[in-house]
């Protein structure tokens, strides 16, 4: 076993096949054991669930090799807790919380020579989902699933520097009030690209979505949650049930309080508070801060600043990310050791 020999720095955010993938199935009411394989196809009936009917969830996180060359990742618990809450809303059968967490350590420690070496920017992505695969033709659920885990090595997500974003409230919806808004499902990413694409034809990065229900309140972009900085240093983040849960953004209004001792809040935003604050950042497992520069609501400009992060979306980012490579002391069960 060797590293392998990749340029790490310049690497992209795209599929790279790499050793070894988890399964397990669920037939007859139960899980298998699972196990680990190599072929990265999957063969699947004409009339799956999954083909059919979008019965499918996911999650994303990342391993890093640390300092010391420890390979870890983090907080793969909540991506468990967060899966089993979106398959219970999917009518799937939950993948046992702590099998997850075994089985992302044990493709991670499969897969040990596609770690990025610590220092490069890049991290190894983890992509558990999970499925309906049996045939249905009515609608109703599958009784035959599949839980998988594959990994990937994606590159630095700054390459070439920070760039603030251009960000446009949406005239689309992302999330129906009492719907699956608040769940990993591939269904949410699906209905989005529509948006996405017409986003980025009209020069915007991403839609920043308000509450379908009045429009007026801020939720999250397509893929990221949202933040602000107030003028007074407060980190607000909008509170709505129809956002999904980023386990980057709850650590970072962690750490915002327990490291930075900045005040928190998590409450109902309007988009008239948009232009009193100072800074905004999106969090996701991708970039853990992504900066925003600008939000453009239907004419109506709001800057923030184009040119570098905010800084105190700065120090977030550099406190969690120094957090997850070890570099400074993690609060109890944030990091995973794999190998
Ligand atoms: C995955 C996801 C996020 C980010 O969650 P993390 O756990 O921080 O990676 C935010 N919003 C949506 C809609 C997502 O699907």
């Amino acid at each position: 076993m060797a590293q392998k020999q990749i340029d790490w720095s310049n690497l992209g955010f795209g599929y790279i096949k790499t050793d070894k993938r988890f399964v397990a199935t669920y037939k007859d009411g139960q899980w298998s054991e699972g196990k680990l394989v190599e072929d990265e196809t999957i063969v699947l009936h004409e009339s799956a669930c999954v083909l059919q009917y979008a019965q499918t969830v996911f999650e994303g996180l990342k391993a890093y090799r640390t300092k010391d060359g420890e390979i870890v990742c983090f907080r793969p618990d909540l991506n468990a807790a967060r899966m089993a809450e979106s398959c219970r809303r999917m009518r799937m059968p939950v993948f046992p919380e702590d099998k997850f967490v075994e089985a992302v350590i044990e493709t991670v420690k499969a897969n040990a020579d596609w770690v990025p070496p610590y220092g490069s920017g890049a991290s190894l992505y983890i992509r558990p989902y999970l499925f309906g695969s049996d045939a249905v033709i009515g609608v109703k659920p599958a009784t035959e699933y599949q839980f998988r885990i594959f990994v990937t090595p994606v590159g630095p997500y700054f390459k070439g520097g920070v760039r603030p974003l251009t960000l446009r409230i949406s005239d689309y919806d992302r999330a129906a009030p009492n719907g699956t808004g608040h769940i990993k499902a591939g269904l949410n990413y699906a209905m989005s690209l529509y948006a996405i694409v017409d986003a980025h034809e009209q020069g915007y990065d991403e839609n920043l979505y308000p509450d379908s229900k009045t429009r007026s309140y801020v939720e999250e972009t397509g893929g990221a949650n949202v933040l602000f900085v107030t003028k007074d240093q407060k980190v607000v983040t909008p509170k709505s049930d129809t956002i999904l849960p980023s386990i980057t953004r709850r650590s970072l209004m962690t750490v915002a309080s327990d490291y930075l001792g900045l005040a928190t809040e998590e409450r109902k935003i309007p988009l008239t508070e948009l232009e009193e604050f100072a800074e905004c950042g999106l969090c996701g497992t991708a970039a853990v801060i992504s900066p925003v520069g600008r939000i453009v609501d239907h004419g109506k400009e709001i800057t923030y600043g184009m040119e570098k992060m905010g800084p105190v979306t700065e120090k977030l980012y550099n406190t969690l990310r120094s957090i997850q490579m070890c570099e400074i002391p993690a609060p109890e069960g944030w990091i995973c050791k794999i190998l």
